[in-house]
């Protein structure tokens, strides 16, 4: 690991993702940051920062921007898969899009994702991926049921992952945030469902900044690559 390391960001056009992305490129790290909306990712405005507007569910698309962002800054050292939906509802209410949308965006793409950075780490052995799970990946909230699941089976795979690579000194962490204030909320339609979310954050004093998340995964990812911080939960100190 060095300070001038190439970091893969998925998400970073808003909430923890951009955060992400300011507090690595301040501490020197050449990006590479994904997400679709081309615009929110270029107003980060980042010195030695690629964007691309890709969806995380098109693995091939991710393979070329990857390949691309490695010719210019060398291998990949830190992939941190953070993009993610929460749509909430009683699942008979829930869009069927939005069920396979969070699996596909929330669980299969980290896989997919590592599984193109995972090679050359294992070979070199070196590197760290790093999943954004939640503390809905260990607990159940009301409305929250296939949101959970996307988050449970990342927290399972991670945890499987990390026993996979451990013999190769590479790192697979789980960084897993309570309430953020980003706009995750924005999947979930106006209701009761959003209204009971809102209420509760609020009688908590709110959620964290994205900018608290990202301070813990550049510390997380700082320690040295024999010290693995194989998992934390960051939540605001009044919530549940
Ligand atoms: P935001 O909605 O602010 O950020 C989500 C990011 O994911 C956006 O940059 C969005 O970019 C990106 N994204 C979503 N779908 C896709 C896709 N198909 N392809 C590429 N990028 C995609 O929310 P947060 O910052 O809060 O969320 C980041 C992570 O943190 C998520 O995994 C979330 O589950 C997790 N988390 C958040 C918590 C919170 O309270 N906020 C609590 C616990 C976990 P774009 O729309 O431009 O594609």
């Amino acid at each position: 690991m060095t300070d001038r390391a190439l970091v893969v960001i998925t998400g970073a056009s808003s909430g923890i993702g951009a955060a992400a992305a300011r507090a690595f490129s301040a501490a020197g790290h050449p990006l590479l940051l994904l997400a679709r909306r081309a615009d929110r990712l270029a107003a980060l405005g980042l010195p030695r920062a690629r964007t691309a507007a890709v969806d995380v569910t098109d693995t091939a698309a991710v393979a070329a921007h990857l390949a691309a962002a490695e010719e210019e800054f060398g291998p990949t050292d830190l992939l941190i898969n953070n993009a993610g939906l929460m749509s909430l509802a009683p699942v008979e209410e829930l869009p069927a899009a939005h069920v396979q949308r969070m699996f596909d965006v929330n669980c299969v793409a980290p896989i997919q994702l590592a599984r193109l950075v995972l090679p050359a780490m294992r070979a070199r052995r070196g590197g760290t991926v790093m999943n954004i799970g939640s503390i809905a990946g260990a607990t159940l909230y009301g409305d929250h049921t296939v949101y959970c699941g996307t988050k449970f089976a990342l927290h399972a795979m991670t945890e499987g992952l990390r026993r996979e690579m451990a013999p190769y000194d590479v790192r697979v962490l789980l960084i897993s945030p309570g309430m953020v204030d980003t706009e995750l909320l924005g999947s979930t339609g106006p209701g009761a469902v959003l209204d009971g979310y809102l209420d509760y954050k609020r009688s908590i004093g709110g959620g964290l900044a994205p900018e608290d998340i990202a301070a813990a995964m550049l510390h997380a990812y700082r320690l040295p690559q024999h010290l693995s911080l194989r998992q934390a939960v960051l939540a605001p100190t009044a919530q549940d």
